[in-house]
């Protein structure tokens, strides 16, 4: 038997379809093929009915949402809507997100090497002396280059360290 040892991005975001279904209902009474539809929009990706009204059931069975049903055209509709305590339970569930939400975001803001301006998508990498490094442009990453250079050059006429990595050696040889 083979064991699986990784997830996919499926099953981890699976927490996060509830999350969605709540924020839906916070937003006001709604219908599980109207969340189903709303996702679709938001994510582009197929939302299934069995992760959407199992757990609008569950929800009702705790008294976190309540039903409506009406008659239209000769069908049923069921209409979900928060109850109080749903709405509050919502509201710690979002600012528990939010934190989260906050911590994802800092890891995923770099810092300018050069110019320590916050970077969130699309900065300059450059490798110095083989450390892959990122700028907020080309500018900062070649004022960089030379200080690091220049630097170089003045330590290598002080002292000589084998230890440094090859780059550095080859830097302070030109
Ligand atoms: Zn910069």
């Amino acid at each position: 038997m083979t064991r699986k040892h990784s997830f996919n991005l499926t099953e981890l975001v699976s927490d996060f379809n509830r999350l969605h279904i709540l924020t839906m209902l916070y937003q006001g009474p709604t219908h599980g093929y109207q969340i189903i539809n709303q996702y679709k929009h938001n994510f582009k990706k197929e939302l299934s009915p069995s992760a959407v009204y199992p757990f609008l059931h569950q929800l009702e069975e705790k008294h976190y949402i309540k039903r409506t049903t009406t008659v239209n055209e000769s069908k049923l509709r069921n209409t979900f809507e928060l109850t109080p305590t749903g709405q509050a339970l919502c509201r710690n569930l979002f600012r528990y997100f939010t934190e989260i939400h906050a911590t994802a975001f800092k890891i995923m803001l770099q810092t300018c090497t050069h110019c320590n301006s916050q970077i969130y998508k699309g900065a300059h990498h450059e490798t110095i002396n083989g450390t892959k490094q990122p700028f907020c442009c080309i500018h900062c990453a070649s004022t960089y280059k030379q200080t690091v250079h220049t630097q170089q050059q003045q330590t290598t006429t002080i002292q000589h360290t084998p230890s440094t990595s090859p780059d550095a050696f080859v830097d302070a040889k030109l």
